[in-house]
């Protein structure tokens, strides 16, 4: 099933996607929610990102062709670092360069999002936590993250706009061992490469992060970008591409 968030009578609203039909809900799909019997059609909302997390937590160098493409090691254990859940935008939405002079890179993620509370969960029931998958850019300012050293990513990858996410959370279908993920830029082809790539794949990722945080329902895992980052420019359009799930496309200024 998919489900978006969307504005509609100036208000955001959780909906069961069917066709070109929105099912509203009452809350958030992962929280228990209802049908409130209202349809919306989906050409008449604007869809939002479909994610509210008290946390966005991200793998870095999870693709050992991405770790090495920016001189990176790949680590024998997952990697983790925290970005500001305030950087989100939906589908459509602009991503916002803070700085002409600096390289901010695109990174084409397939996205967790978590289904219940979870706490020290075993690596063979980790997926059960899962409500489902999304699409996500964890756009990355490169200059400040070599600038920030041992301080970590936070800087560099929490400006607002940094993390574009949707356009719809599908629960069904997705495997997340084995999906591809292509990224365009301008049409063009930078990223195409399969989630069979991961060096740490989505269970272990899970099942490693609930040993150190509890996860709670909505939070948003983002499992880390295969090779071929590239440096955005204002006029360009970014459209990530994950089937199942459909197209994340955001324009740059
Ligand atoms: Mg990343």
């Amino acid at each position: 099933m998919k489900f978006v968030r969307f504005q509609s009578h100036e208000r955001a609203r959780w909906g069961r996607l069917d066709g070109d039909t929105i099912y509203e809900l009452d809350r958030a799909p992962y929280d228990g929610s209802k049908e409130l019997g209202r349809t919306h059609a989906l050409e008449a909302v604007q869809l939002l990102a479909p994610v509210e997390p008290s946390k966005v937590i991200c793998a870095g160098r999870n693709y050992a062709e991405h770790a090495s493409e920016l001189g990176n090691q790949a680590p024998t254990e997952p990697m983790f670092f925290l970005k500001a859940p305030s950087s989100i935008i939906g589908p459509g939405d602009t991503i916002a360069l803070p700085s002409w002079q600096h390289a901010v890179h695109w990174e084409a993620e397939l996205a967790v999002v978590i289904g219940r509370r979870a706490r020290n969960v075993p690596q063979e029931r980790a997926l059960d936590y899962v409500f489902g998958y999304t699409i996500a850019n964890d756009v990355s300012d490169r200059d400040l993250q070599k600038a920030d050293g041992s301080f970590g990513f936070g800087r560099a990858k929490s400006f607002d706009t940094f993390c574009p996410c949707g356009p719809v959370i599908e629960t069904q279908g997705i495997d997340p061992m084995n999906v591809p993920i292509t990224l365009t830029c301008n049409d063009e082809v930078r990223q195409s490469d399969s989630t069979a790539l991961m060096l740490h794949p989505v269970p272990k990722l899970i099942s490693f992060l609930s040993s150190v945080m509890t996860l709670m329902p909505g939070d948003l895992i983002l499992t880390g970008t295969p090779k071929g980052v590239g440096a955005m420019k204002p006029g360009d359009l970014i459209e990530i591409c994950i089937p199942g799930i459909g197209t994340l496309t955001n324009d740059v200024r």
